[in-house]
């Protein structure tokens, strides 16, 4: 079993997970260990973080920052809809170099406001220079008041794509959500809308994720 940061990054490399520097980089840099309070934060499992709800398992932070290291570039907005733990939320502005926004979307009131212990703890600058903002909402209808962004990542999963989540995607830009019902089949899609607007969407992994839900559905 891995038991540091640098151990757990190598065997996502063996298992081809990641490949690319700029991702291997960023996920040596921001440890788990603050982000789950557990001593075995360094496997690769989701682990329950309260509410029904699960920070996920390290592979599937590593294929999101493979699938978008072309888009987390510095001054980029980004949102993250479902940031839970917010270990994402903050890989994801560590990949920009803390340059661009980053607003992390959570229904839970306790699960938004650990996520912002866990993120000042690991690295203050992200929280104290607003680029990372972590945002107590209903993620179904995204946040317009930055929009658009050139990155979504979505951590729950719905049966259809949020129209809302569309319309705030920029042009060129790219959406990581997984798709499907509740105990049922789930994909991740890539949903990406080129430069005349046109949605093209692949299939990617099958998944299990939690639902993208009404809040009384966890509390
Ligand atoms: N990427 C996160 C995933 C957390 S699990 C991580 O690795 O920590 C999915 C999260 O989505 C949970 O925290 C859950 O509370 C949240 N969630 C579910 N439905 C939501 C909704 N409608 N709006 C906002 N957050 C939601």
């Amino acid at each position: 079993m891995p038991n540091s940061q640098a151990q757990l990054v190598e065997k996502l490399i063996q298992k081809h997970v990641i490949r690319t520097q700029k991702v291997i980089r960023t996920l040596t840099n921001i440890d788990r260990a603050f982000f789950v309070h557990n001593p075995k934060a360094y496997e690769d499992k989701p682990r329950q973080i309260g509410f029904n709800a699960t920070i996920s398992a390290p592979h599937m932070h590593g294929y999101a920052l493979e699938w978008l290291k072309d888009h987390l570039i510095p001054g980029s907005r980004v949102l993250d809809v479902g940031s839970g733990s917010g270990y994402l939320t903050l890989c994801m502005a560590e990949m920009m170099n803390y340059s661009g926004v980053v607003i992390g979307l959570e229904h839970i009131k306790e699960l938004a406001n650990s996520s912002i212990n866990s993120i000042n703890q690991c690295k203050p600058q992200a929280l104290r220079d607003n680029i990372i903002q972590i945002i107590e909402a209903d993620g179904r209808i995204g946040y317009s008041n930055c929009a658009p962004y050139k990155v979504i990542h979505v951590g729950a999963a719905s049966e259809e794509i949020p129209e809302a989540l569309i319309q705030q995607l920029d042009i060129g830009g790219r959406m990581v959500i997984p798709v499907g019902r509740n105990n049922e089949k789930q994909y991740i899609m890539l949903v990406d809308k080129d430069t005349s607007g046109n949605i093209i969407m692949k299939k990617e992994l099958a998944v299990y994720y939690i639902s993208l839900c009404d809040k009384s559905y966890q509390v």
